[in-house]
C-alpha cells in the first residue's frame, strides 16, 4: 500500500528547516507555501542569533536558543556547500549599551555558560565616540536572513522536497480523530502527517480545528543604511533599538513593534524613529544614506515561547509556530524537535514547555511583549 507524504505548511525559516529535517531522515515531503518561499518574516529579520536581552526570557526559549546557536555554524556550512549560497554566519558579537541590567545578565550568563563581560565600550568599537559602561557578548553571531532563506529554499529542493508555491492551505481533512490530508487551492491532497509552520497566519488556519493558539501578527519595520565595509563591526543594542552591520557595509537598524494586524506597510514615522535611534547610537552614521525600508510580521506568542507539538485531539496534525522575535535563532532546534515528534523519535530537548495544550495554549489572550 502506498504511504502518503509528510506535509509542511509554510515556507519560512521554520517550515523550510522542518522540511529539511524530515527529508534528511529519508521521508517523502511536500511543502505548500501560499506565496513564494522565504519572503515573509524570515526574510525581513535582522538575523541576530540571540534573543535581545536574553536574560529576560524564560528557560524554554533559552534552551532552544542554545541548541540552535550550537547548530548554526555547521548548518550554514552545509547549506553553503549544498547550494553555493553563503548565509554569511558571522560571530560579530553584540554590545549592549548601558549596564543597568548587569546583575541579571551576569546571573543568566553564569547559568548558561555564556561569555558576557562588563566592558568599556570604546575599546570594543573604537572611533565612533561610544563610551560609558555596557555589556559585551563576543560570541553572539548573525546570519543574513534573505541569504539563509535562499540557501534553505534551494537545499530543500535539492533534497527532493516537492515544493508548491502560490498554494494556499485552506484546511485539513480527517477521519475521526486522525488527519488524512489538507485542502490546497480548493483541491484535496492526501498526507500521512501535516505540520503547520504558517508563522503569523497560523491562528486563522488552526482555530477552526479547536486550536485557538494566541499567535498574532506583530509588525516590525527595519531600515538599512549603506556605509563602507568595516565601518562598524559589532552589533549594537540600546534599549529597544539595534544596529546589525553586514560584511558589505550595510547597517540594519531595527526594529519597531506594532500591533496593527496583517498590514505590512512601512511608515514615515517608523523611518524617522529608527533613524533617530541609529544616529543616537552612532552619530557618524548620519553621513550615509538610507537605502531601503521594509516590514515583516512576527508570529507573536506569550513570553515568546513557540508552540511545537501535536494537536491534542487530532492525531497527525502538528504545529511549529509562534517564535515571535526569535524565529531565526530558534529555527534549527525547533525544526529538529518538531521532526522528532512527527517521526515518533526521542528528542534531546524536552518537548513539554512547547506543548499546544499548555495553559496559555487554548486561550485567546494577547501576546506579552518582550
Ligand atoms: C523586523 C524583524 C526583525 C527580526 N529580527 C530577528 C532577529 O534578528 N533574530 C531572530 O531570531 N528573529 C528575528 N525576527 C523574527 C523572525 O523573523 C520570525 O520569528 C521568523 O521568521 C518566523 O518564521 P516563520 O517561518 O514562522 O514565519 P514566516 O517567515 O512568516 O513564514 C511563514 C510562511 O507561511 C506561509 N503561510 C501562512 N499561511 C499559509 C497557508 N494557509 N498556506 C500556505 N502557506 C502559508 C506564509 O506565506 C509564510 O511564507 C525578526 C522579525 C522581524 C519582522
Amino acid at each position: 500500500m502506498r504511504t502518503h507524504p509528510l506535509v509542511v505548511v509554510g515556507g519560512g525559516v521554520i517550515g523550510l528547516l522542518t522540511a529539511r529535517e524530515l527529508a534528511m531522515a529519508g521521508h517523502e515531503v511536500r511543502l505548500f507555501e501560499q506565496g513564494v518561499l522565504g519572503r515573509e518574516a524570515s526574510w525581513a529579520a535582522g538575523g541576530i542569533l540571540s534573543p535581545l536581552h536574553p536574560w529576560r526570557y524564560p528557560d524554554a526559549v533559552t534552551r532552544l536558543a542554545q541548541a540552535s546557536i550550537a547548530a548554526y555554524p555547521t548548518l550554514c556550512q552545509d547549506l553553503a556547500q549544498a547550494t553555493g549560497v553563503d548565509p554569511e554566519w558571522m560571530p560579530s558579537g553584540l554590545m549592549r549599551l548601558g549596564d543597568d541590567e548587569a546583575p541579571e545578565a551576569k546571573r543568566w550568563a553564569g547559568r548558561f555558560g555564556v561569555a558576557l563581560e562588563p566592558w568599556d565600550l570604546a575599546e570594543v568599537c573604537p572611533g565612533h565616540g561610544i563610551d560609558g559602561p555596557g555589556l559585551w557578548m563576543p560570541a553572539i553571531a548573525q546570519v543574513r536572513s534573505p541569504r539563509l532563506m535562499r540557501a534553505a529554499s534551494m537545499a530543500v529542493r535539492g533534497l527532493k522536497v516537492m515544493v508548491h508555491e502560490q498554494a494556499v492551505v485552506e484546511g485539513f481533512t480527517r477521519d475521526r480523530e486522525r488527519v488524512t490530508g489538507l485542502v490546497v487551492n480548493g483541491e484535496t491532497v492526501a498526507a500521512s502527517r501535516v505540520i503547520v509552520c504558517a508563522g503569523a497566519w497560523s491562528r486563522p488556519l488552526l482555530e477552526r480545528y479547536g486550536l485557538p493558539l494566541p499567535v498574532r501578527p506583530m509588525k516590525g519595520q527595519m531600515l538599512v543604511i549603506q556605509t563602507r565595509p568595516g565601518f562598524v563591526k559589532p552589533m549594537i543594542l540600546k534599549g529597544t533599538r539595534y544596529l546589525v552591520p553586514r560584511r558589505d557595509g550595510a547597517v540594519l537598524v531595527g526594529s519597531t513593534m506594532e500591533n496593527t494586524g496583517f498590514t505590512k506597510e512601512t511608515t514615515e514615522e517608523a523611518r524617522e524613529d529608527l533613524l533617530k535611534a541609529a544616529h543616537a547610537i552612532l552619530p557618524d552614521l548620519a553621513a550615509y544614506p538610507v537605502t531601503h525600508q521594509w516590514a515583516g510580521l512576527r508570529p507573536s506568542s506569550p513570553e515568546g515561547i513557540p508552540y511545537i507539538g501535536e494537536h491534542p485531539e487530532i492525531r497527525g496534525l502538528f504545529v511549529n509556530t509562534g517564535h515571535f522575535r526569535n524565529g531565526i535563532v530558534l529555527a534549527p532546534a525547533s525544526a529538529r524537535l518538531a521532526a522528532d515528534l512527527m517521526l515518533g523519535q526521542d528528542s534531546v530537548l524536552d518537548p513539554a514547555p512547547y506543548g499546544l495544550d499548555r495553559p496559555s495554549g487554548g486561550g485567546s489572550g494577547g501576546a506579552v511583549l518582550i
